[in-house]
């Protein structure tokens, strides 16, 4: 070190500079800091314009109070800012900035210009900055609000420019902050133009239905619940996306607490465990949530971004949360009305149906002729849907459903009716709805049938287990012995007659009732190697039984069998009384549905 090398203190500019590091990451966290800015100066209308992923160009124009040409200078000052005095401000924060940092930080990595004035001043005033440099103030003729420019992000900090993702990147990340705040405020008109196109535009009287359908084109209405959910002074509600939804990625999870965009540990898990067992471990669900508290019991100051929070009690939190998810999925047996007439009404009346699709020989119920579903070739006069059935998805008529999250939670089998068309594929069953076209992947449909058959047996303690006119012995190899020996219990547990015979044999003699077609071998192998591989992370009780079951449906629904048209109706009919119909247990989807609206918006009708 050389000698002449002593402690001094930083001029502002390079204060600022590396300021900037922390609160200026990307355009996106310009984005952010300017609306919020701006709803903290009172807006209630924001205009967001941004260019080429923000590089060029992220700008705020907002109808809020404005600034006189003191405040606007002070504005950018370091540690300057109107929103708290002292320290004790700190335990009463209101706005969403305070600490004065934004302004300062952005100028010093940009060219920034605002244009600000109050509602009562006669003339604005204009402010230009680079790369922290004051270049001019001067008065200006504008709008009563404030408008400010960032162009040229980090122009004078190559090593940051360097850091920015692609143009699209950037984009998404900007997309997601204006939608953050557009469906946070909900009496608040905000519009995005990207590279000078109009691409989302809510009004300022939009509730969050409308808010959804014009932030997110893909989003259709049916594929959203309603969640509503009270407990322990916490009120959870919004919507949460099927299974089907699911992405690999989380970007398009939008909680928020206390109408503040909010993330926590304690969220993460909790949305995990709300879907538990309806998607794949890499699979993220589509969520807007909103929970709503005593400010009291939450902490937001806990991160210079502001965005993650801490509960005084997580447990409740996490509790809302996956109370709130479960019940607006799960689906809710009865209201089904299958188009097959006598079949059909049979198939229904019949109650828990004693056999299994795939069965060839449906003992002592092979349908008479006159029952036989006939699939139809054309269109026939649809059968009415009964006034005491809860249609579903009555909500998606009108758009996402909102009126009455209770009345849709409680309907939500994913039709009415339904019509068998055929199959396709020599697999995929066609058919039609009341608001569109499905298809069903019948070994997945067939997979959650059985699994929730199973899982309900072993949560009441009381398996149906089936005899073997033949015992059979099983040989294992030494290492899937050694886990069949220790998990014996379990195995017995879910239904299964299984004893030790010999080295690494097994004796047979009875199998879970409900998977009873299939082949003691390969429902033993295949569960003895998913608790092998599972075994080490899954904890005591449940989850283990609920694996035993995931692999046993699975192994039951592996073969590849042709369907008679009574079997499909029965499946259809039973996956629609299923709890969680839209996913089979390991994740993937047992239907996919096309509306009516989607097919006519494909079709350039309407
Ligand atoms: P903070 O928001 O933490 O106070 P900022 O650097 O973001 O710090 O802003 C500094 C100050 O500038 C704010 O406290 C506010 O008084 C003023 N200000 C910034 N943006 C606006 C705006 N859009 N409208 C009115 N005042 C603003
Ligand atoms: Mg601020």
């Amino acid at each position: 070190m050389p000698a002449e090398q002593s402690i001094r203190l930083l001029s502002d500019a390079v204060a600022n500079k590396i300021a900037a590091g922390e609160v200026v990451e990307r355009p996106a966290s310009v984005l952010k800091e300017l609306i919020e800015n701006a709803l903290d100066a009172g807006a209630t209308q924001i205009d967001v314009n941004v260019a080429a992923g923000g590089r060029t160009l992220v700008a705020v124009a907002d109808n809020g109070s404005g600034m006189s040409r003191d405040d606007a200078l002070l504005s950018v000052e370091r540690h300057a800012t109107s929103k708290i005095r002292d320290v004790d401000d700190l335990e009463r924060i209101a706005t969403l900035g305070f600490r004065g940092e934004a302004l300062a930080a952005i100028s010093a990595v940009a060219r920034f210009r605002m244009l600000t004035r109050r509602a009562a001043d006669i003339a604005g005033t204009e402010l230009t900055i680079s790369a922290g440099m004051l270049q001019d103030v001067r008065e200006a003729g504008c709008p009563p609000g404030t408008c400010i420019e960032v162009r040229n992000l980090f122009f004078n900090v190559p090593a940051r420019r360097k850091f920015l993702r692609s143009e699209q990147t950037e984009l998404a990340r900007l997309r997601q902050v204006f939608n953050v705040y557009a469906l946070a405020h909900k009496d608040l008109g905000i519009k995005l133009t990207v590279d000078n196109r109009l691409v989302a535009q809510v009004a300022a009287v939009s509730a969050l239905p409308e808010r959804l359908r014009d932030l997110f084109a893909w989003l259709t209405p049916e594929n959203l619940r309603p969640v509503m959910c009270c407990a322990d002074g916490l009120q959870l509600d919004g919507y949460v996306g099927v299974p089907a939804l699911a992405r690999t990625d989380r970007a398009e999870q939008y909680v928020f607490i206390n109408g503040r965009p909010a993330s926590a540990p304690v969220l993460a898990g909790a949305l995990r465990e709300g879907y538990h067992s309806l998607l794949a471990r890499d699979r993220h669900p589509v969520v807007f949530l909103f929970l709503t508290l005593d400010p009291a019991l939450v902490d937001v100051n806990v991160h210079p971004a502001k965005r993650e929070v801490r509960f005084r009690n997580p447990g409740v939190a996490r509790h809302v949360f996956i109370e709130g998810i479960r019940r607006a999925l799960s689906g809710n047996a009865g209201g089904v009305v299958p188009s097959g007439g006598a079949v059909a009404a049979t198939i229904l009346n019949r109650g828990v149906l004693k056999h299994d699709w795939r069965q060839r020989n449906l003992a002592g119920i092979e349908p008479d002729a006159a029952a036989r579903v006939v699939y139809p070739r054309v269109k026939a006069d649809l059968p009415p849907v009964p006034a005491n059935v809860g249609t579903f998805p009555a909500d998606a008529k009108a758009g996402i459903p909102g009126a009455q999250p209770a009345v849709a939670a409680a309907s939500t089998s994913p039709w009415a009716w339904f019509r068998v068309l055929g199959q396709v594929g020599g697999l995929y069953v066609v058919m039609e709805t009341e608001d569109g076209l499905t298809l069903m992947d019948p070994h997945a449909a067939h997979e959650r049938v059985l699994y929730e058959r199973l899982m309900a047996q072993i949560e009441k303690g009381a398996v149906e287990s089936q005899r073997l006119l033949i015992p059979e012995t099983v040989e294992l190899s030494p290492r899937d012995a050694l886990c069949a020996r220790r998990h014996l219990d379990l195995l017995k547990k879910t239904g299964f007659g299984i004893a030790e015979f010999g080295e690494n044999a097994f004796l047979i003699d009875a199998l879970p009732a409900c998977l009873a077609e299939t082949t003691p071998r390969v429902l033993i192998t295949d569960i003895v190697a998913m608790l092998d591989e599972s075994g080490g992370r899954r904890g005591a009780g449940m989850l283990r039984e609920e694996s035993v079951a995931q692999a046993a449906c699975k192994a039951a629904v592996k073969a590849h069998q042709t369907l008679k048209p009574l079997e499909i109706e029965e499946l259809i009919a039973q996956l629609a009384q299923a709890e969680m119909p839209y996913t089979c247990p390991h994740g993937r989807p047992t239907l996919i549905h096309t509306s009516f609206r989607e097919l006519a918006k494909r079709f350039g009708r309407a």
